[in-house]
């Protein structure tokens, strides 16, 4: 192997893992004594990476990407390299396991990007399902799905370097999710939130002016976490006063109360009156006995009263998240909560695949995904019930360890797409994370780069270090340009 193909290849070990992860092959199966063996070289203008495994072996080859910017030449040929390791040991693993994934060879990239990426070519949407289907081996129907939500997808108002999304996270639960990874803590007794709140109030007011001074004006506009309901009233009123009066021109609001045991009619009000365009309320399932399980601390009935709470208060929008292949569900079970779904009619609707993240109780117990064929069943269920309810698919993402590498996708009604999940999706809009283990990004569009500033996740960390964490999205957003795009 040459230099330049050499050094691109040298950190690809992970990516890899995650290749053989999609035929189902266990961790340590690439092990020394390996039987692999990869072979890669960079003739004139082609990179050439064939693997072999016992009697068995994949070639493939791609033209070496030449551009007259040289930072650029030397990012896309980084790139074009990787790709093609990858795609020679999935034609490997393809010919020694007869796994066809539904989505082919893809990993650790957004699929829409590469539908988007194809149609801004000038392909049309046709030609784009088959550069899908025949580069990357993914299934026809899910490159119909891509095709289907780029659609809807390009007849938003387009996002870009005028515009800046607004995140807000609230890090407390009533009670962990035996799937959760997030830094979000149970509220408890309640202790921190006083000042996790003010702490978050400071944040917001020196930071929602860099909107404007770096010459861009807001678009979206989240809250998240946690579950922001989870607040106390007091506290809940406050965070939408200050959000109101810092953000008074968001073109979409989204507040997330994912835990019905955590709305009430004073909450529901103070939405409305703070007009919120968009809440979240999410059942996950519709099955009490899975929701034990799973360590939500509500019933299906909480669901069904919060949704006629929101009603009543003419919340304009109401989102519901649901999962396929939970701990203990076959497809009857599943089936009730789209049942459920059909009745409390949405605005919008989410269908997520179980992913068992890495510090989740459930990835601590070392409980075992379900079925891959069971929960693609069920997430077409989730397909199908979306259509019924007059909804199109909108946004669509994969994540690690998900149940048969299959996908979450975000259904709404015409005109009920969420811009703010489009744009954290795409990585099509600069985004101001604020709160604890918030990421604020801003974009580089013309060199498909991202320069990115984390806030510390720890509740305690971030209350005593936010000072620290507002200079940090100072100098993401003021700081001249050159400065911040290195490679
Ligand atoms: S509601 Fe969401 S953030 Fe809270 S514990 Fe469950 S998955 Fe995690």
């Amino acid at each position: 192997m040459n230099g330049e193909l050499s050094s691109a290849l040298e950190t690809i070990g992970p990516e890899l893992l995650a290749m053989t992860r999609l035929f189902g092959l266990p961790d340590g199966y690439w092990d020394p004594p390996a039987r692999y063996v990869m072979h890669a070289e960079e003739l004139p203008d082609l990179y050439r990476i064939a693997f072999t495994f016992d009697a068995l072996s994949a070639e493939r080859t791609a033209p070496v990407p030449s551009e007259a910017d040289p930072h650029l030449q030397a990012l896309h040929r980084r790139r074009a390299a990787r790709r093609l390791c990858k795609q020679a040991l999935y034609d490997l693993l393809r010919k020694m396991t007869g796994i066809h994934p539904p989505w082919g060879s893809l990993t650790g990239v957004r699929p829409t990007h590469l539908m988007l990426e194809a149609l801004a070519e000038g392909l049309s949407p046709e030609a784009a399902v088959r550069r899908l289907v025949t580069e990357y081996d993914v299934t026809l129907p899910k490159a119909e799905l891509l095709a289907e939500i780029a659609a809807v997808q390009r007849k938003l108002p387009a996002p870009g370097d005028a515009f800046m999304d607004v995140y807000i996270g609230i890090p407390f639960c009533t009670t962990r999710c035996a799937y959760c990874s997030f830094s979000s803590g149970e509220i408890g007794n309640g202790r921190l939130v006083t000042p996790y709140m003010e702490a978050l109030e400071k944040e917001i007011r020196a930071c929602a002016p860099l909107i404007r001074r770096s010459g861009r004006s807001l678009r979206a506009l989240y809250v998240g976490g946690g579950t922001p309901t989870a607040l106390p009233e007091k506290e809940f009123r406050r965070l939408l006063d200050i959000i109101r009066g810092c953000f008074p021109d968001a073109c979409e609001t989204t507040v997330e109360a994912g835990r019905p045991d955590t709305l009430s009619r004073d909450k529901l009000r103070a939405i409305r009156e703070a007009e919120i365009s968009r809440i979240s309320i999410n059942p996950q399932t519709m099955n009490d006995r899975t929701l034990q399980v799973i360590g939500r601390a509500h019933t299906a009935q909480q669901v069904r009263e919060a949704y006629a709470l929101a009603r009543e208060e003419n919340i304009p929008h109401i989102n519901m998240d649901v999962i396929a292949g939970l701990p203990g569900e076959e497809e009857p079970d599943f089936a009730r909560t789209m049942e459920a779904a059909v009745r409390l009619h949405p605005e919008s609707l989410t269908v997520h695949t179980l992913a068992i993240k890495r510090s989740s109780r459930m990835s601590l117990e070392n409980a075992p995904l379900p079925d891959g064929e069971k929960t693609a069943r069920m997430v077409d269920l989730g397909l199908q019930t979306a259509r019924a309810l007059g909804m199109e698919p909108y946004y669509l993402y994969r994540q690690k360890y998900m149940a048969g590498n299959l996908e979450n996708t975000g259904y709404a009604l015409p005109g009920h797409a969420c811009l703010y999940n489009v744009d954290i999706m795409e990585e099509t809009s600069h985004i101001l994370a604020l709160g604890a283990g918030g990421i604020s990004k801003r974009i580089w569009p013309d060199e498909g780069h991202i320069t990115r500033a984390p806030n510390v996740s720890n509740i305690q960390e971030y209350i005593s270090r936010v000072e620290e964490m507002i200079q940090r999205k100072s100098d993401l957003f003021l700081q001249d340009p050159a400065s911040q795009n290195e490679p």
